[in-house]
């Protein structure tokens, strides 16, 4: 699966028919949700079986392709899940109890409801909501896919104006041919201090996109406070400045995309196995002395495109747990406490690093090992069967190659923008978690 994205600009009735089409998709949604709460214990089928009664009951929801309606309903099966996967799991802290969305930007339609012109360059939404046609803006070329490709179609509504995206059923890893082994590992320790620092002494520092645009950013903000009416409806400048706001928020959070996407390619084209931390980012964020730093640096996004580059390109990315691995010496394995302004390891033995080579270097020692150990006997059996079957024709390091592609495969499922997507549930139709429990 994978996305492609256009701009589009609708016309201002466009624009007021998408909102509502965006709206209406929002509706079902509560509603829907609304009545799982209200009826403990509903399975899919019940709120499946709502959302026909809230098209037959409002007009308005008739008028919103049938199938965007059902996505609708996926949406909140799609939280619920989380949610009892969150409590299954004994997640600390909150579970993620669904939520009422008062601010849904999108909408999404299945494979009806749309139709592309005969060159692919206008799309026409063909339900009640009347959006008509638009014309895809941009260089992406939606000929190179087959129209059966497509499953999903989503309009998006963003600070600075409308896009669509089509998602595509196309494995990243047929549009690529496989890279030439490069023969090396790394490990990766993100910090406060760097972006990242690897195992092969490389550093990389901290884009500073969100702190330079700080200031930008909260004068923007104060405009849009200084206008705000309380108990009142908000003026039309109000508006204009917490657009602008938001445009600038956007600016930064594509910034810091880019970087992530740039940095995490260039590892996986010159590594064949990367090793980093499993952060909980999330727990992390919580404090709030290290919470700006750390979500400015954005690791989440980095991990996400670590992962997908990793499973386009077939080279093994393995999250590693994160237990002292800035203490010990990578060179002795004896724990070295070091406060976290310490930034060199010096070791008894001898051993001394930057502090976070060190610790990416013990991070690539996990990653190796864990490799090692994950080959399930089945798998075992099944190697030392094609070892032996392999009548001395076989290079050990091809195979080995093998067995590392197989566990990119396994290790990474999907790209970080397929997220949102909630693509393990596109295909089947049993949504993770839902297929014993409920
Ligand atoms: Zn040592």
């Amino acid at each position: 699966m994978f996305v492609v994205e256009c701009k589009v600009k609708p016309k201002p009735q466009q624009i007021q028919a998408i909102d509502e089409a965006i709206q209406t998709s929002q509706f079902v949604r509560n509603k829907v949700l609304r009545y799982w709460m209200d009826n403990r214990g509903v399975g899919k089928t019940e709120l499946f079986r709502y959302n026909t009664r809230l098209r037959k009951e409002y007009k308005f929801v008739d008028d919103l392709n049938s199938h965007a309606c059902q996505t609708a309903v996926e949406r909140v099966l799609r939280a619920i899940n989380k949610f009892f996967d969150n409590c299954k799991k004994k997640i600390p802290g909150k579970k993620g109890y669904p939520r009422f969305k008062k601010n849904t930007r999108s909408v999404e339609y299945k494979v009806s409801g749309w139709k592309l012109s005969e060159n692919r360059k206008h799309i026409t939404f063909t339900d009640k909501k009347n959006i008509g046609k638009l014309k895809l803006i941009g260089t992406k070329d939606l000929n190179y896919y087959q129209i059966e490709q497509i499953k999903r179609v989503r309009i998006i509504r963003r600070a600075d104006g409308y896009y669509v995206q089509f998602s595509i059923q196309l494995d990243p890893r047929d549009t690529v041919e496989p890279l030439i082994p490069s023969q090396k590992a790394v490990g990766v320790d993100v910090g406060l201090k760097y972006f990242y620092a690897d195992s092969q002494g490389n550093i990389e520092p901290i884009p500073q996109f969100y702190r330079k645009a700080e200031r930008q950013l909260n004068r923007a903000n104060r405009k849009k406070s200084k206008k705000f009416r309380k108990g009142h409806k908000q003026s039309r400048n109000y508006h204009k400045a917490r657009c602008r706001y938001a445009r600038k928020h956007l600016r930064v959070s594509r910034q810091r995309e880019e970087f992530a996407k740039r940095k995490a390619l260039r590892l996986i084209q010159s590594n064949d196995l990367i090793a980093y931390e499993d952060l909980n980012v999330k727990g992390m964020v919580k404090n709030r002395h290290l919470a700006l730093s750390i979500s400015d640096v954005g690791w989440s996004l980095f991990r996400g495109w670590l992962e997908y580059f990793g499973m386009k390109y077939r080279k093994v990315t393995v999250a590693v747990p994160s237990h002292n691995t800035s203490q010990n010496c990578s060179n002795c394995g004896q724990k070295v406490q070091k406060s976290l302004s310490t930034r060199t390891h010096v070791c008894s033995c001898g051993c001394i690093l930057d502090r976070d080579v060190n610790a990416a270097l013990n991070i690539l020692q996990k990653g190796l090992s864990t490799v090692g150990h994950t080959g399930s006997k089945a798998f075992e059996s099944e190697i030392l069967s094609t070892l032996a079957t392999a009548n001395g024709g076989e290079d050990p390091s091809t195979l080995i190659g093998v067995i590392l592609s197989e566990q990119a495969s396994s290790v990474n499922q999907e790209s970080p923008r397929m997220r949102g997507w909630g693509v393990s549930i596109i295909y089947s139709d049993n949504p993770p978690g839902d297929n014993n429990d409920q």
